[in-house]
């Protein structure tokens, strides 16, 4: 459910209409909706209790602070896979004790000025991670707190370049060779293990491979504690898949979710993290377009937007499929006509969908994506010299903009000839 709803015929976010916002903020422009970023995360958190829990926001695919903050202000925690998005999570005014490290790269710099800014756990991927982790540790006299995030070759079955919990996959330790790891960990200076971590993959349209990943988890709880090892915090990941059509997906409910999670680690009295990204923020935001031009091909209508593969790169990347809805309501009954929706991106990559049918849209018409508030504006670039555009947040009759458009002065200017230019 989400709060982008036609009234008296015109799309809005909301109590505010997309023409409103357009009018000034001009186009192309994120729009994310405060009701909806917050029901979904209370539906995690009533999924989760009574379970001791943490809901930990995942900063990669939304990580506009005034979105962190909206969420921190209910008490969620937040997964960061750098610094930078760790940087964020802190400039939202997240503590660090409510701030989890993942990731299979972090640098050194990384770790320091995590365990120097307070952290509540670091997710370690890899053995060299966890002696470089030792050593920072040491050198600062501090104690990092850690799981070992374990890849328990669970085919998550969802896009193959966001599947992590396969074995041929980057990502965590194989999960039989968690013992010698877990034995390695308590003996290095400057680490305490606090738990596992497990990741399997984004966009999980079933609960089936959640349930063989969290079953490996309980009985690796089992051994570890046995092994000596306290183990008291499972992090489950995030993943769980949003429906991106509005016709015929029907993925899991966080509350089916969670009585997952309550069957197969429940026992176990650990604290239990999740780390959802993509059903907090997808459909609580919007991408909003202006069609630039309607342009006859052969045997095709192309619809050429100012949003553009730059803007919005799911469907280039992982040929995902958004619902693309004119912001003026189309009468009742009234035939629609298939259209290749296209940005101005010199490439033919640059495609949003392919006889899309939709009623009759013509120059200036706006039009919204929907369901593109996760890895929208977060995986957007200037490719093609095209500024980053920008986002604005609805609360009620009221909107705000949470980052700007900048000028192609400031674009440009970043830029530094070097002194033989
Ligand atoms: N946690 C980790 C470690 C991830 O890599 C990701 C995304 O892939 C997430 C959480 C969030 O996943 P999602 O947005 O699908 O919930």
């Amino acid at each position: 459910m989400d709060h982008f709803l036609y009234r008296n015929g015109i799309l809005h976010a909301e109590d505010v209409s997309l023409p409103e916002i357009a009018a000034a903020v001009g186009t192309p422009f994120y729009v994310y909706s405060t009701a909806t970023l917050e029901r979904h995360f209370r539906l995690f958190q009533e999924a989760l209790s009574p379970l001791d829990h943490l809901v930990c926001f995942a900063v990669k695919s939304n990580g506009n602070i005034a979105v962190l903050k909206t969420l921190a202000r209910l008490g969620a925690g937040m997964d960061v896979v750098s610094i930078g998005e760790y940087l964020r999570a802190k400039a939202a005014g997240v503590p660090g004790d409510r701030i989890v490290f993942s990731g299979v790269g972090k640098t050194r710099e990384e770790m320091r000025m995590a365990l120097e800014g307070g952290i509540r756990q670091f997710n370690v991927e890899s053995e060299p991670e966890l002696r470089a982790l030792s050593e920072v540790a040491k050198s600062l006299g501090a104690t990092a707190p850690i799981t070992i995030r374990v890849n328990p070759d669970v085919d998550a079955r969802t896009h193959e370049k966001i599947a992590t919990g396969k074995k041929e996959n980057k990502f965590g330790i194989p999960i039989e060779r968690a013992r010698e790891v877990y034995a390695e960990a308590a003996c290095l200076p400057g680490i305490e293990v606090v738990g596992i971590d497990v990741h399997i993959g984004s966009q999980l349209t079933e609960l089936e491979p959640f349930e063989q990943a969290y079953l490996k988890v309980a009985e690796l709880t089992a051994v570890l504690r046995a092994d000596g090892h306290e183990i008291r915090r499972l992090d489950l990941g995030g993943g769980l898949g949003i429906p991106y059509t509005r016709s015929n997906e029907a993925p899991p409910l966080p509350l089916d979710y969670g009585a997952l999670i309550k069957r197969t680690v429940g026992h176990l009295g650990c604290e239990v993290e999740i780390e959802p990204g993509r059903l907090i923020s997808g459909n609580a935001g919007l991408l909003v377009a202006s069609v630039i031009y309607l342009k006859h091909g052969e045997g095709r209508d192309f619809l050429i937007l100012d949003a553009a593969m730059n803007d919005l790169v799911r469907p280039s990347m992982y040929g995902a499929h958004h619902d693309i809805v004119p912001v003026i309501e189309p009468a009742p009954g009234v035939d629609q006509q298939p259209y290749d929706i296209v940005g101005p991106v010199c490439e033919t990559g640059d495609t949003f969908a392919r006889a899309r049918p939709l009623p009759p849209v013509g120059e200036g018409d706006l039009v919204a994506f929907r369901s593109a508030g996760a890895y929208g504006a977060a995986m957007a670039s200037e490719y093609n010299a095209r500024p980053l555009i920008p986002e604005v947040l609805v609360h009620g009759q009221q909107f705000a903009v949470i980052r700007e458009r900048p000028t192609y002065d400031e674009m440009i200017n970043r830029d530094r000839l070097p002194a033989w230019l």
